[in-house]
């Protein structure tokens, strides 16, 4: 729960202050106004929750899948009655339109017991005589989290993880941790330890992963600190699954309603202010069409209205602190001057707040990092192409490797859109795709087999080959 003296741990199924140490001041990026505290946990914190989550490993797991199943229901249930007050904190913390805060959370705790239905059947050790694969819970997962979805990045892996049989220790982002805090005491149908959560900064999450306790990391962050986490778990031969950064591309074939193409891009760069994994960074668009594109773009852009997130008008809000302003505004002033054409935005607004326009970059160089790195802000890079083909090339020419996407009419381009490399393609905005299909980043963009759906039982269990012969 959050209150005036600050956010609390919760271990063992209950608030914990913290024991002193360290705080930090949780501001919101609207007002830059302080609204809250942060404790930082420490070793012997962490150590607590791990405890607590290792003694109550065995029962959980040992609980009939469908004993799980009523109890992650029975939170689902909460965390949706909760909506209102999760999305109000995450607005505060760092900034996301009140409505779009709500309808996430709510997706998510919709989703949060479908790996538990499909852990019925799944657990096949009744049979063991005959001989078959047996799967079992890895332990202990540490749960470590970003800012830019702080609720539904945690509920999203959690039910599969507690589907699957282990137990979680969270630890959600410094920049966002109060509506974390607060899903504490919805988890109060869970015995005691099932889900413990500390709060902290990039300290906290570099002891829970030391931790020998620890049996499993789930990360979901930036590249730099998955390459530590993964560095950790190798030394401790633990498994990681890594969902780190992208600069994902949208490729514009010729042929292509360029409104359409206007819409697609800017709902893919503009959405909760451009700060998502797989936001549209980079633009590839056919020359035929490139100017058409460009103007409607332009026109799409500017009905990206922003303002504070509790303001119903406005569609983005703020970038979550000065730091993120000051680096997208770094790249974009960057582009420009080494000869990219600044269409739209770009221009830093004088009132309190960390916001920025949305903001369109044309033919920036390739070697600019507005090309090369991720920018996480309400910035499109548009770079006209001379074919569909050199589009997908262009695309395929960085280090990360999250998703990607194209629209185009014609049939044997969609064929070369398969060759994108990236954990997830979509072509004209997608549609009937598999059914929970597993994803796998590429390249620098993560780690491990990650599922969205049911599937996800199958990452988060170990499998075991067990082979019964005749006793002599
Ligand atoms: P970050 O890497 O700075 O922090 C992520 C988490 O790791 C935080 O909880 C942080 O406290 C913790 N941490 C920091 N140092 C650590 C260490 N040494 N050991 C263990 N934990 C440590 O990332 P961020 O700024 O919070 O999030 C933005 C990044 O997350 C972007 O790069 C974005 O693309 C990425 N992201 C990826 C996905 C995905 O699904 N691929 C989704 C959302 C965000």
């Amino acid at each position: 729960m959050t209150n005036d003296d600050g956010a609390t741990h919760w271990i063992g199924g209950l608030a914990v202050a913290s024991r002193g140490g360290t705080t930090l001041a949780v501001v919101d990026p609207a007002t830059e106004l302080r609204v809250g505290t942060l404790p930082v946990a420490g070793a012997d914190e962490v150590s607590a929750a791990v405890e607590s989550a290792r003694a109550a490993g065995p029962a959980w797991a040992a609980m009939k899948p469908s004993q799980r199943l009523g109890l992650l229901q029975a939170v689902a249930e909460r965390i949706i009655s909760a909506a209102d007050e999760l999305a109000d904190l995450e607005s505060r913390e760092m900034g996301k339109p009140l409505s779009m805060a709500r309808d996430d959370i709510t997706m998510s705790a919709e989703g949060f017991a479908g790996a538990a239905e499909a852990a019925i059947g799944f657990f096949t050790v009744d049979d063991a005589a005959a001989g078959r694969l047996v799967r079992h819970p890895y332990g202990v997962a540490a749960l470590i989290t970003p800012w830019n979805y702080p609720v539904c990045q945690v509920i999203d892996p959690l039910g599969a993880l507690l589907a699957a049989g282990n137990t979680v220790v969270v630890k959600p982002s410094e920049k966002a941790s109060l509506s974390v805090a607060a899903l504490g005491p919805l988890l109060a149908d869970l015995p005691p330890g099932v889900v413990n959560i500390v709060l902290g900064d990039g300290s906290t999450g570099a002891a829970l992963v030391e931790h020998p306790g620890v049996d499993l990391v789930h990360f979901t962050g930036s590249v730099a600190t998955g390459r530590r986490v993964a560095g950790t778990a190798g030394q401790r031969l633990i498994p990681a699954f890594l969902e780190l950064g992208g600069k994902d591309a949208l490729v514009i074939d010729e042929g292509v309603d360029p409104t359409w193409a206007a819409e697609v891009a800017a709902e893919g760069g503009f959405a909760n202010t451009g700060q998502v994994c797989v936001s549209v960074e980079r633009v590839y668009v056919h020359r035929a069409v490139a100017q058409s594109f460009i103007a409607a773009l332009t026109e799409q852009a500017a009905q990206w209205t922003f303002g504070s997130g509790r303001d119903s008008d406005i569609r983005m809000g703020p970038l979550v602190d000065a730091r993120q302003r000051d680096l997208v505004h770094a790249q974009v002033q960057q582009a420009v001057a080494e000869g990219g054409r600044l269409v739209l935005g770009g221009e830093l607004p004088s009132d309190p707040g960390f916001f920025y326009p949305p903001t369109i970059v044309v033919d920036p160089p390739d070697e600019s990092a507005l090309m090369t790195d991720e920018t996480f802000g309400p910035v499109i890079a548009v770079r006209v192409v001379d074919s569909f083909a050199e589009g997908i090339e262009r695309a395929n020419a960085t280090e990360y490797g999250l998703t990607a996407s194209a629209l185009t009419a014609n049939p044997d381009h969609i064929a070369l859109a398969a060759h994108l490399r990236a954990g997830a393609v979509t072509v004209n905005g997608g549609g009937d795709g598999p059914d929970d299909a597993p994803f796998e980043p590429a390249r620098a963009s993560g780690a491990g087999r990650l599922h969205f759906g049911p599937r996800a039982l199958e990452s988060y269990t170990r499998p075991q080959a067990l082979s019964v012969g005749s006793a002599r």
